[in-house]
């Protein structure tokens, strides 16, 4: 069959790859000259498996309210007159109650494992490195309300399958004897042995070039303009250079999707919520982190990409606006400068802001369309694409190929993440 992706980030290459591999022909069409050049350009690059607390939940919900008004808080919200920002909050707001959470938890989960176990049973395939560590991660609080409210969740987590240690500041020096400088601030640690992190533009780099040779197509540096339907069918999708026919059409545009998806009459509730990051060069090995590390309280998450330091958090509701504010950006220094002080020169890091497609419940939308018969969708990732990204491209090609593999032996429904659940 000959399969058309439109988007070139993280989530529509890996579904290429994964369809080609399945016998389609696969093309791809994305705006910018090459893959993964916005948000899945320089995010957190953790592979945060077991980290399935959705933000729809009554706990984020009073930490956001406290933090109104405050310009270098961890959420930062800018009302705008916007239907599709209003609209959004209101199904958030319907996702935070204990059943919703619970339910949330598990599915987010249960994705993030399928992930790891698709991405380790293709690793060897893949058959290129992407600054991949498998040396787990480990979560530091501040205080015993936000360690306390972290264990709820794990304990929740530990149902379905993620696993948990709890150490104390000290013993967590063992596994990241770069914390030594901040120990002192430093309440209790946990650590999560199955979490990894790897750079997701390097591995979309790389895994272009394989899938060219796998006989792909891309077609950059063309703006999907306009998307045709006949017969309850996608018959074009026009571009500002060309125009595409196919047998069938997979929507991966990011915080772009609902955008396009509006113009065919498909109301998706995907919003931009803008994050930011900065890199560091390393200048001293021992004091910047060998592996992932998550500040709870700030939601501030660092990765080791090759002799790089990536820091990365923040939630912005300010619409499409994908602009770097010097203030978010300091938040991010100021919060390097305590726990990793002496890794490198962090006034002069590299400063990047990306709108993350998130849903109202923290999952995904993966699956067919039920008004057009050839388009499917695998977007809507938010803080999680990355992470999610092997396990969603893996379901949309068993769903394509209607096939359902394994997943009842895995308590795995794949109608958890269909569009119709907003309806
Ligand atoms: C600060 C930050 C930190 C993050 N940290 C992590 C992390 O540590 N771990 C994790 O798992 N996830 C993380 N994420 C989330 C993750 O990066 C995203 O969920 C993921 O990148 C989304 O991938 P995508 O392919 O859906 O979207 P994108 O990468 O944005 O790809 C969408 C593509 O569609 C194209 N496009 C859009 N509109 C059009 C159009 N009209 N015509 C043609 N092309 C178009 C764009 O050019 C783009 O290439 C983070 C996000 C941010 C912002």
């Amino acid at each position: 069959m000959k399969i058309t992706i439109l988007g070139a980030g993280v989530i529509g290459i890996t579904s290429a790859y994964m369809l080609a591999r399945d016998g389609h022909k696969v093309e791809i069409i994305d705006r910018n000259s090459g893959p993964s050049e916005e948000c899945s350009f320089s995010n957190g690059a953790q592979l945060s498996y077991c980290h399935a607390e959705p933000w729809a939940s009554f706990g984020s919900l009073k930490k956001g309210l406290r933090w109104i008004g405050q310009a270098e808080a961890p959420l930062l919200f800018r009302p705008l007159p916007s239907l599709q920002m209003w609209s959004w909050v209101f199904e958030y707001l319907k996702n935070c109650n204990s059943k919703a959470e619970r339910r949330n938890t598990e599915r987010i989960l249960k994705l993030g494992l399928l992930s790891r176990k698709v991405l380790h049973e293709i690793e060897n395939d893949l058959g290129f490195d992407f600054s991949y560590r498998k040396g787990g991660k480990l979560f530091i609080f501040r205080d015993k309300e936000e360690f306390e409210c972290y264990l709820k969740q794990a304990r929740l987590q530990e149902i379905y399958g993620s696993k948990y240690q709890i150490l104390s500041p000290v013993e967590a020096l063992e596994y990241e004897p770069s914390l030594r400088e901040s120990v002192g601030s430093i309440y209790a640690c946990v650590r999560d042995p199955m979490d990894e992190s790897a750079d997701a533009y390097e591995f979309s780099v790389k895994l272009v070039e394989k899938l060219k040779e796998m006989g792909v197509k891309f077609h950059f540096d063309q703006k999907i303009e306009k998307i045709d339907t006949s017969e309850g069918k996608i018959s074009r999708v026009i571009t500002d250079k060309n125009e595409f026919q196919s047998d069938l059409f997979v929507l991966s545009l990011g915080a772009y999707s609902s955008l396009l998806a509006k113009e065919i009459g498909i109301k998706l509730p995907i919003y931009p919520i803008k994050g930011y990051s900065i890199t560091v060069d390393i200048k001293n090995e021992e004091k910047a982190p060998g592996n992932s590390v998550t500040d709870y309280y700030e939601k501030v998450v660092y990765s080791r990409i090759g002799n790089k330091l990536r820091a990365a958090g923040t939630a912005e509701f300010a619409g499409y606006d994908d602009s770097i504010t010097g203030r978010r950006i300091n938040m991010l220094k100021r919060s390097t400068k305590k726990y990793f002080p002496y890794s490198g020169d962090i006034d002069n890091a590299e400063s990047w802001a990306c709108l993350r497609p998130s849903t109202p419940d923290s999952c995904p939308v993966i699956g067919k369309s039920d008004r057009f018969k050839n388009l499917y969708f695998n977007t809507g990732h938010g803080t999680l694409g990355w992470t999610q990204n092997f396990a969603s491209a893996k379901i949309i090609t068993d769903i394509i190929a209607e096939r359902l593999g394994d997943y009842d032996s895995e308590e795995f429904d794949l109608n958890w993440f269909s569009a119709s659940r907003f309806n």
